[in-house]
């Protein structure tokens, strides 16, 4: 369907037919820009009043998304197919700008952007010697931000206790229970800060209900009552997005910076996602982010990630005995095991599992996939993170807890 409405636009806009699948517009940033250029006089004359990095934004924008577009067409690209870049009304885009070139800079709670100038922030936030390669400026929940990416030497010792495995059981009654190859055991508490925030959540949902909020089959604009109440809406879970961040930040970098081996569960998020009852805690939860997190961040540790099997039944096998049971219910809390009489918390009993094969057939090459686990044979290596010198090159995110590499900071 959507594939097919974005050919139908192609073809329209572009002139694009049947198997033809190349453009008679050239789609790059570079020719893109060319005919901005081209035009800008006539379209908008006020062009030279805005950074000229504002239009460069959404020219990149435009090309990397036509790219998508173009690749997912032709297989060349892995995952959901990829849809036609959609125009973006001003009103319903998220204002953002990235700066690449010119004077880009923070230093003692400023920021100091082109075109924009000297700009305090509400944060204290300074880059020290790192290299700024751009700014990136977002609005988002009534707040300005500004994200540096910087070039910067960050040493980051080795795991703490490099010979040890931890596995991993994420959950969602708590977040993660951690079992260690020495058979130390230790939970991470879920916050639920969505659970807790949701009732002000919910309150303020009605009240944006009972005002006039936009409609867009009569194209009816909002009232400004009903704009300061989705607002304030806004804001609640916002703040919960944040505290959320906080608590899974803390969590991966201290099982990094602590284990040499990381052993988690293949969840399919996906899946879980989809049924309905454990939808919202899963997503509280956010599994794939932890998975995401603890890649790079045992990567800069030069710890190993494993990530087990999505068939491997941690769950459903005894980790005294190894038995393994064919039915455990999710709301089965507990372990018993039927062949050795175990008695464990479920979750426990999972983490246990996780962290055994690791530790059994560690060896410290860190090159998972051609070694052999040595024990369960469910247990299938599926990727390592990539073995980082301590020196990293870094250009996403980084963690803000280092307070070196990355200032975010809104004014
Ligand atoms: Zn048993």
């Amino acid at each position: 369907m959507k594939a097919n409405l974005s050919q139908r636009e192609a073809e329209k806009t572009y002139g694009i037919t049947g198997d033809d699948l190349t453009p008679s517009v050239s789609w790059s940033l570079y020719s893109l820009r060319k005919d901005w250029n081209a035009v800008k006089d006539t379209v908008s004359p006020w062009w030279g009043e805005c950074s000229k990095e504002a239009f460069n934004t959404g020219l990149d924008q435009l090309a990397r998304a036509l790219k998508n577009w173009g690749d997912s067409r032709k297989g060349k690209r892995r995952g959901r197919p990829v849809g036609f870049p959609r125009f973006k009304s001003k009103r319903k885009a998220r204002p953002s700008i990235r700066f690449t070139t010119g004077a880009i800079r923070c230093e003692a709670g400023h920021a100091v952007l082109p075109r924009l100038g000297r700009i305090k922030l509400h944060e204290r936030a300074a880059l020290g010697d790192a290299r700024v390669l751009s700014a990136s400026v977002r609005f988002e929940r009534g707040r300005w931000f500004v994200a540096f990416t910087v070039e910067h030497d960050v040493h980051r010792p080795a795991p703490t206790r490099p010979d040890i495995a931890a596995g991993i059981d994420l959950g969602v009654k708590t977040l993660a229970v951690v079992a260690t190859s020495t058979g130390e055991t230790f939970e991470v508490p879920n916050p639920r800060h969505l659970g807790k925030a949701l009732r002000k959540v919910r309150r303020l949902s009605r009240t944006a209900s009972r005002r006039r909020g936009p409609d867009r089959r009569t194209r009816q604009e909002p009232s400004n009552r009903w704009r300061r109440a989705d607002a304030a809406r806004n804001r609640a879970l916002g703040k919960v997005a944040d505290q959320r961040r906080d608590v899974i930040h803390k969590l991966t970098t201290r099982l990094a910076a602590t284990y040499g081996t990381v052993v988690i569960e293949d969840l399919y998020v996906a899946g879980m996602v989809r049924n309905r009852r454990l939808a919202r805690h899963v997503a509280d939860a956010s599994f794939g982010e932890i998975r995401r997190q603890l890649t790079y961040k045992t990567g800069w540790h030069g710890g190993t990630l494993i990530v087990a099997d999505r068939w491997f039944a941690s769950s459903k096998t005894c980790s005294e005995c190894g038995a393994v049971k064919t039915k455990l219910a999710l709301s089965e809390r507990q372990w018993t095991c039927t062949t050795c009489g175990t008695v464990l918390d479920r979750d426990v009993n999972a983490a246990v599992n996780l962290a055994r094969p690791a530790a059994s057939g560690a060896d410290s090459n860190g090159r998972g996939a051609d070694r052999k686990t040595g024990l369960a044979r469910q247990v299938a290596v599926k990727r390592q993170p990539g073995r980082t010198a301590p020196t990293v090159r870094e250009t996403g995110t980084v963690p803000r807890q280092r307070g070196t590499a990355s200032e975010e900071a809104h004014s």
